[in-house]
């Protein structure tokens, strides 16, 4: 179903915005000095559109850097009139909204753990009734497109109309490449869902490191964002909030200028033509795919019924296993990875189980029904 908002172009009035969208600065406002020269040197970049900084900061664990405050406000503001860019601070509370507000902020964003509150995002649209702010809207930490959405609709209601998502990946248990995982299929649904919705990508609080920066804002951009939110401080290590994932005003250069902007529709006839060739090849060979799970499935359910007269149960745990195992190594030796082969194994059992089940429970002759024949 596709979700209708009310929205204009963030760029209304004297935001001046281009595709894509870069946001920068400091994770966390720390010091005027700090966030002057972080601010300066980005927009030097000639990259930076709007500057960021956070000031009230939602940390995780107590007796970590909760953001310097109201102080703050007034440093980003400063640095915002010396570089000629829109600022755009985190607002998780009505206070955060006025102070916000009162200062002039240009631009508001509402964190991961606040979208995931209604009553907090509900607060927030109301103080917002009647003003005409950008508001973009993270997404919640857990993978829940619907309250993502519910949130934009909140705001929305309210009368903001300039909306944007920002997608920062989701929280998880356990070591991972990523400190929260993309999953990008959710915010590929958002797209889809709420039509003409602008979609940020945070590659910094995905990946929770520098090294995979550039690699993560250029899948951004191939999946079609609007921009990137990427954090940045002058002394990175220094920093006293998320120092492992900020880079300095160079590397963000650096980042930027190595990312390809591709098209995102096809306009030459002899590059349409190949391409079409190619998923004309692609459509065949998905034909052949679901035919041959199909078959599988008439293997599966022949399996079922000589279980069934032999009364044996559906799932034995030791040829599934066996299954895993071989299917991921054949596929691994293909260059499938195991995690995609695992996965799809999955899917293929769950769905043999339901048509063994199906031949299970028909009504019919089973073995204890000929044995009581005989
Ligand atoms: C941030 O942008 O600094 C921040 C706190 O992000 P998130 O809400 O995505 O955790
Ligand atoms: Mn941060």
């Amino acid at each position: 179903m596709k979700i209708q908002l009310n929205l204009s172009p963030l760029e209304e009035g004297d935001i001046k915005l281009k595709r894509p969208v870069i946001i920068s600065g400091p994770c966390s406002a720390e010091s005027e000095e700090q966030v002057m020269e972080t601010c300066t040197q980005l927009a030097a970049t000639g990259h930076v559109q709007i500057l960021r900084a956070g000031i009230w900061k939602p940390r995780t664990r107590p007796n970590s850097f909760e953001g310097i405050g109201s102080i703050g406000l007034k440093w980003l503001k400063q640095a915002g009139k010396e570089t000629g860019l829109p600022v755009c601070v985190e607002v998780a509370n009505v206070k955060h909204v006025y102070e916000s507000l009162r200062m002039g902020i240009d631009i508001l964003w509402i964190g991961a753990r606040t979208t995931v509150n209604p009553f907090a995002v509900q607060e927030i649209a109301d103080a917002l009734q009647g003003v005409d702010i950008p508001v973009i809207v993270k997404n919640p930490i857990n993978p829940d497109l619907a309250l993502w959405i519910g949130a934009l609709e909140r705001l929305n209601n309210a009368g903001i109309n300039k909306l944007a998502a920002l997608h920062r990946g989701f929280s998880f248990y356990g070591e991972a490449k990523y400190r929260n995982k993309p999953q990008w299929e959710i915010p590929i649904e958002l797209m889809r869902r709420v039509p003409n919705l602008p979609v940020f990508c945070d590659p910094s609080h995905i990946c929770g490191r520098r090294d995979i920066l550039q690699e993560v804002s250029q899948k951004a951009l191939d999946l079609n964002f609007d921009g990137i939110m990427l954090e940045s401080h002058i002394q990175p290590s220094k920093a006293l909030s998320d120092a492992k994932q900020q880079v300095t005003p160079d590397h963000f250069k650096e980042i930027i200028d190595s990312l390809v902007l591709r098209d995102p529709k096809v306009t030459d006839a002899m590059l349409q033509h190949t391409l079409e060739n190619l998923r004309e090849e692609i459509d065949q060979i998905d034909q052949e795919v679901v035919s041959t799970l199909a078959k599988r499935m008439l293997v599966a359910e022949e399996i079922g019924r000589v279980k069934k007269q032999n009364g044996i149960k559906i799932l034995q745990p030791s040829r599934w296993e066996e299954i895993i195992e071989k299917r991921t190594a054949a596929g691994e030796a293909q260059g499938l990875s195991p995690a995609f082969t695992k996965a799809m194994y999955n899917a293929i059992h769950n769905e043999s189980i339901r048509h063994q089940t199906m031949v299970m429970n028909q009504q019919g002759s089973s073995n204890e029904e000929e044995v009581a024949k005989a």
